[in-house]
Order: structure tokens, then sequence, then C-alpha cells
């Protein structure tokens, strides 16, 4: 079965950036299954994806516009130290779960200086030319209920 938007597609995925670091790897975390065509991934492994099947590798260069959006300066913020629930914990690289108007974003911790913490609200991965390196373990057809939940089911749930 060919990748199509509403599969299920299972794959085990090596990310690395312009130098070869290697970012995040299925490797630790077990493959990744995610359902085609409802933006479960970025833009351009979706696209680079698309028409495979099981057991096709596949490497897929992705830039910023593909992939997690370029790095945008409005999104670092300076923010006091009392703003945090465990202040004693900061220190720079530090990344933690914020609530904006636009959903959970991660932040980073990029600058200490006193009692003025910034911080950047941008993707990790924001403006960034990545290189995944997948292999396809398993296409096939979403359930009635997978894809009216608009997720994948691995496990059951309530
Ligand atoms: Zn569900």
């Amino acid at each position: 079965m060919k990748i199509a938007k509403d599969c299920v597609v299972t794959l085990d995925y090596t990310l690395t950036d312009e130098d070869g670091e290697i970012l995040d790897s299925s490797e630790g975390d077990g493959p990744l299954v995610y359902l085609h065509g409802h933006g479960d991934i970025v833009p351009g492994l979706e696209r680079a994806l698309a028409g495979h099947q099981s057991g096709d590798r596949i490497q897929a260069d992705v830039g910023p516009e593909d992939g997690y959006g370029e790095w945008d300066e409005d999104l670092v913020e300076v923010v006091g130290k009392e703003d945090f629930d465990d202040p004693d914990e900061l220190e720079i690289g530090a990344q933690f779960e914020v609530d904006t108007d636009e959903g959970v974003r991660v932040a980073t911790i990029i600058e200490m200086e006193g009692d003025e913490i910034t911080v950047d609200l941008n993707h990790p991965l924001a403006g960034m030319q990545l290189h995944f390196d997948v292999t396809v373990r398993d296409v096939r057809a979403a359930s009635a209920e997978e894809l009216a939940h608009g997720h994948v089911h691995e496990h059951p749930h309530a």
C-alpha cells in the first residue's frame, strides 16, 4: 500500500542538522506512527513520503519554510524570575512548556541577568535546515474511528 492521505504510517527516522549532528531519532523512542495528510509531521517530510511504501528508505532535506518555520525575533521575551515556579532551577538552555494564545509552546532560556530571564518561544528546530533519513516500516489504512478523531490509535483509549 502506498502512502497517501488517511494512511497510518510507521517510520524509523534519524533527524540531523546541516553538520550531521543527530537532533532526534526513533532509535531510543521507538518508531514514529502518524496519520498521513493531517499535518502530524512537518510538511516537507510529509510531501517526501507520499507515494512510498513499506521498506522504502527516503532522504529528505527540509528547510524552515517546510519545517518548523523561520526563527522569529518577536518570540523572544524577557520575563521576571518571579514568574517561574522554581526560580532556583533556572539555567541557560533549560526548556519548559508554556501556554500561549497559539497553544502550548516550548520555551528555552537563552539569557539570564539578575532577575531578568530571556526566553525564546520559537520551536527548538525553527530556522534550521533539517535532514531526515527515514525508513518506512508499515503503511495501513486508518480506521473510521481514527479518522473521526484525527489521530492514530496505537492503544485503545476511552
Ligand atoms: Zn482517539
